[in-house]
């Protein structure tokens, strides 16, 4: 865990100075004579550096869940699928969607750390040193890929509409950024809020490298089926 960590900051440090050292060298020793204002095409070209990475960030948070969004229209347009089999109620459909995909969610995240070879991708996640709302940002590439298939996998099978997708994707990524947040909620207000929600209180203690503490509280969004399975803590 801490090598992953480690090679994250290494990586860094060679990069910036690597980076700062040829900035020095190429101004003391120029090869040719510069054309533009350095300083100009510098801020331009460490912005840029910063924007990909951003872009990266973004095309991970966002297409991923769009890919789950069009495989639920595709299957709705086939009719394919448990829900459109069922022809339940919309409303009381759209609740065990949400339910069920979450559900699924808890299974996947207690999969990633009882799989070594999931929890390869997984530990990335849990190399974080601190763990404020970056944290829920934190992912193996590889591990948002698997988690892709896992939810087209489960829009083929269930068939919820497009919307409850989408409800879905945005009640989870907002409640991971919630409990991976650096917030103080008072005790009673937490109490409260767990009763239904993981809470940051509840899911810091998942984020602990004692492994009795780390293979608990696995719930992102609903409290409940840590309660249910007695993985809570
Ligand atoms: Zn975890």
């Amino acid at each position: 865990m801490a090598i992953i960590g480690d090679s994250g900051a290494m990586r860094l440090i060679a990069f910036f100075g690597i980076l700062l050292t040829l900035l020095v060298l190429e101004t003391i020793w120029p090869r040719r004579q510069r054309v533009r204002a350095s300083l100009e095409r510098l801020s331009t070209n460490v912005l840029l550096t910063v924007f990909n990475g951003f872009v990266m960030k973004l095309a991970a948070s966002f297409i991923v869940p769009i890919a789950a969004v069009a495989a639920a229209a595709y299957v709705e347009s086939k009719g394919w699928g448990l829900f459109n089999l069922l022809a339940l109620p919309s409303m009381l459909e759209l609740v065990v969607s949400l339910v069920l995909l979450d559900l699924a969610i808890y299974g996947q995240h207690v999969a990633a750390h009882y799989v070594p070879m999931l929890w390869q991708f997984h530990k990335v996640h849990h190399s974080d040193v601190e763990f404020d709302v970056t944290t829920a940002l934190r992912f193996h590439p590889i591990e948002i890929f698997i988690s892709m298939l896992w939810k087209i996998t489960l829009v083929f099978i269930l068939g919820p509409s497009v919307f409850a997708v989408i409800l879905f994707e945005i009640i989870l990524n907002g409640c991971a950024m919630f409990n991976h947040s650096n917030l103080k909620l008072s005790p009673r207000l937490d109490k409260f809020v767990r009763l239904f929600l993981a809470t940051p209180d509840m899911h810091r203690i998942h984020h602990s490298i004692i492994p009795k503490e780390l293979n608990t509280n696995y719930g992102f969004s609903i409290s409940l089926w840590d309660r249910l399975f007695r993985t809570y803590t």
